[in-house]
């Protein structure tokens, strides 16, 4: 902390962790001697870069571009780039952290990074976004490939940014190669890959509840934000039987008690990027509240009583007051579709309160699955049905849960997923860096 302030972020993504290894590492001597966490600690590869593009009105703007390429020793680096003005080395370095764990937890052979820009998407025009893309590939091409690194979207990046970078690393390699996932199924994207974070999210929770001999059937639920991970939840969570009652973008809360009109949320989302209180309009009887009126000491959404709660927006979006609030109102699980939506005060609240507690690391990990099916069927030319990626994801799904459970077990904390994802994901990667040496 002394050497490297103002990583607040980092800091408590890495507090998170290192609490829940403990037990690990007096069992396990070895990774002390061979400085494991030291070297997991200190990202491989860190860059940050000017992006420089010309808007509308002629105006050259100027943003900081950063890509992480934080551990490689389960395979390239992969991990998402986020478009906000929020972005910050501190943010960039506690998702890329995040990652290696969350990847290595797959069981597939990747490692982790993260990257983004401090860039606004909203507001913007397509040709301003086009632009902003094409400039952000131009310094980052040389930095990735499909063997090396290899990004996805996440927060402001979907699908069209993802084909506008795309263009532009095809423009100056002169190769078609699979070197960022998310790609549009018209040109070697993989089925499935847009619903992939939040149908996963639903699945391990669907697993967490079994084994509480519960199911999903009529449970209300609580599903924040309404971008791409929010919204596949909440239409697995209906597919499934549950029932979402509310959801919130980064303006206000949405709650309608009759479910969510999810064929109205993506028409306003997707379709015409509008605000969620256009919701209003077509729905009289649900309740909108602006963010301006929220509760001083926490988010609106919480304050609704529901059985299961999906942190789906952003980081630190659930503090203890929530959790107070969710565990007043009789929450039975929270399962986290962000990263670090929950703060760790919050998870011991819930911990403590035997309240289901899914961690993002495992519960979201659907997402970077099927990018690395992306990977795969890119590398091999193939293309395989929705119906295939689908039984894949929910095969990788389960093995998550069960390995989080049953390391969580080894380790005397049963249903502490959130220690046994952070042991099971960080052994993983430990016992590769050892077997590879000291660089
Ligand atoms: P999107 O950009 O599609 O959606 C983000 C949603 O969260 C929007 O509704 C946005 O509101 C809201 N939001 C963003 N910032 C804030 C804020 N500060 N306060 C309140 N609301 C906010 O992103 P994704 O759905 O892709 O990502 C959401 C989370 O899931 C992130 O934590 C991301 O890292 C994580 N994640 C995403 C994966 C993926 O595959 N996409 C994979 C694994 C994790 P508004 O519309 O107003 O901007």
């Amino acid at each position: 902390r002394k050497s490297s302030p103002a990583q607040t972020e980092f800091y408590q993504a890495v507090e998170e962790i290192l609490e829940s290894l403990a037990p690990l590492l007096e069992k396990n001597p070895k990774y002390r001697q061979h400085s494991i966490i030291e070297r997991m600690l200190e990202p491989e590869r860190q860059l940050m870069f000017r992006v420089t593009w010309v808007d509308d009105d002629g105006k050259v703007q100027v943003n900081k571009g950063y890509r992480i390429e934080f551990n490689s020793a389960l395979g390239p680096y992969k991990g998402g780039l986020r478009f906000h003005p929020s972005v910050n080395a501190s943010i960039v370095k506690f998702l890329g952290f995040e990652q290696i764990f969350k990847n290595a937890l797959t069981g597939l052979p990747i490692g982790g990074g993260k990257g983004g820009a401090n860039f606004d998407p909203k507001g913007k025009s397509d040709g301003e976004i086009m632009r902003f893309c094409q400039a952000f590939m131009t310094e980052l091409y040389r930095h990735i490939g499909p063997n090396t690194d290899v990004p996805a979207g996440d927060i402001g990046v979907g699908t069209r940014e993802i084909g506008y970078m795309f263009g532009q690393y095809k423009r100056i390699v002169n190769r078609f190669d699979g070197v960022l996932t998310g790609k549009s199924t018209l040109w070697g994207g993989s089925a499935l890959r847009v619903e992939a974070t939040g149908y996963g999210c639903v699945y391990f929770a669907q697993h967490m509840l079994e084994d509480a001999d519960d199911t999903l059937e009529d449970k209300k639920c609580l599903v924040s934000g309404s971008g791409n991970v929010a919204i596949y939840t909440m239409e697995k969570l209906y597919e499934l039987g549950a029932k979402p009652i509310a959801c919130s973008d980064s303006s206000g809360t949405l709650y309608h008690q009759a479910g969510i009109d999810l064929d109205l949320i993506k028409e306003i989302k997707q379709v015409r990027s509008g605000r969620l209180r256009e919701y209003l309009e077509t729905h009289d009887d649900a309740e909108y509240t602006a963010s301006d009126d929220y509760p001083e000491d926490g988010q609106q959404i919480w304050r609704y009583s529901a059985d299961l709660a999906f942190p789906c927006a952003t980081q630190n979006e659930l503090n203890e007051q929530d959790a107070q609030c969710l565990l007043e109102n009789g929450v039975k699980a929270v399962i986290e579709g962000a990263n670090m939506p929950c703060t760790n005060k919050a998870i011991d609240l819930l911990l403590e309160q035997q309240v289901l507690f899914g961690p993002a690391k495992a519960a979201n990990a659907g997402g970077v699955a099927t990018s690395q099916l992306e990977m795969a069927q890119n590398s091999s030319m193939t293309r395989w049905s929705r119906e295939e990626v689908d039984e894949k994801l929910k095969d990788i799904m389960q093995r998550i849960y069960q390995d989080a459970k049953r390391t969580a077990e080894e380790f005397d904390a049963p249903k502490n997923l959130a220690l046994g994802a952070n042991i099971a994901g960080f052994r993983r990667v430990a016992d590769a860096m050892i077997a590879q040496g000291v660089v």
